[in-house]
């Protein structure tokens, strides 16, 4: 699933190459069409899919910016101001070509799920093979409240002191460190390999209760967290199973994880251990730990 490095590497390749732009015309999927009337997981969340095609039409693309784990096109139509926002879910995928063909791997090409044809000539592109991705159209973002209540960007100042305080709350207390860090009202855009490559870092149990950790630690593990982050966003992300930048490109912090996905401990050598913690397995050495 992307994390917030990932969903930066798409928006970074997004903007040179559709900012200022405007959409001609949007096709959706006959899969959105279906899905929507069997009230069925569909990609296009809050307004009918013909609606969504319709509106769409002329919108200027005003500005993208990555937030958390989203993707939000800041749009314009007669002087008026809207909100498209997208989230990739497991295998979401933007590309900007000239025709569809042009998408060289079939697993993206088959599973096409918008078109945005810019005036320009281009295609903007999703492709989302899993179908947990989300496009939403909004006049303003209180209707969708979920992203009112997003934790700050984790490189703003004000970041970790929320953080400590969200710790602090009775529902958070009692949690897994690892699980109150992959919430995202807790922390923005760190899920399941970032969590586990910092618990590492900290030599922290990923099972480990919140309050068991004291103030000290847990400032150093939000700087790992944060870390991390930055790190994985200069080597272009994760790639891991369907992850793409545009036009499917891979990033390389894949080759520098040290404890996702592993079967044995890079210091120690011991074999590591998994567990599921809030509904995501765990990958931890039993040894560094605890
Ligand atoms: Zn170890």
């Amino acid at each position: 699933m992307p994390e917030l490095p990932e969903v930066e590497g798409v928006v970074r390749a997004l903007v040179p190459a559709v900012e200022g732009k405007t959409f001609a015309k949007v096709e959706l999927s006959e899969t959105i069409y279906t899905s929507w009337g069997l009230g069925k997981q569909c990609i296009v969340k809050n307004i009918e899919p013909n609606l969504f095609e319709e509106v769409m039409q002329g919108m200027h693309i005003r500005k993208i910016v990555r937030r958390s784990k989203y993707i939000y096109f800041h749009l314009e139509k007669n002087q008026e101001s809207f909100l498209f926002v997208n989230h990739l879910g497991m295998s979401g995928a933007w590309f900007v070509v000239q025709a569809l063909s042009e998408i060289t791997e079939e697993k993206f090409r088959k599973h096409v799920h918008a078109i945005f044809t810019l005036e320009s000539g281009e295609l903007l592109v999703y492709s989302d093979i899993r179908r947990f991705g989300e496009l939403r159209f909004l006049k303003k973002l209180e209707e969708h409240p979920p992203l009112l209540l997003m934790a700050p960007e984790p490189f703003e100042e004000s970041a970790c002191e929320y953080f400590l305080d969200k710790c602090q709350l009775p529902k958070y207390q009692n949690k897994p460190i690892k699980e109150v860090i992959m919430d995202g009202q807790v922390i923005s855009g760190c899920g399941n390999i970032y969590a586990t490559e910092a618990l590492f870092k900290m030599g922290i149990h990923p099972a480990r209760k919140t309050n068991r950790i004291s103030k000290t630690r847990k400032i150093e593990l939000f700087e790992a967290v944060r870390t991390i982050l930055r790190e994985s966003i200069e080597m272009g992300g994760s790639t891991i199973s369907d992850y793409r930048n545009i036009n499917g490109e891979a990033g390389g912090m894949q080759n520098r994880l040290k404890m996702y996905g592993k079967k044995v401990c890079p210091h120690c050598n011991t074999a590591t251990k998994s567990l599921i913690i809030g509904g995501r397995t765990s990958v931890y050495c039993p040894k560094c730990q605890r």
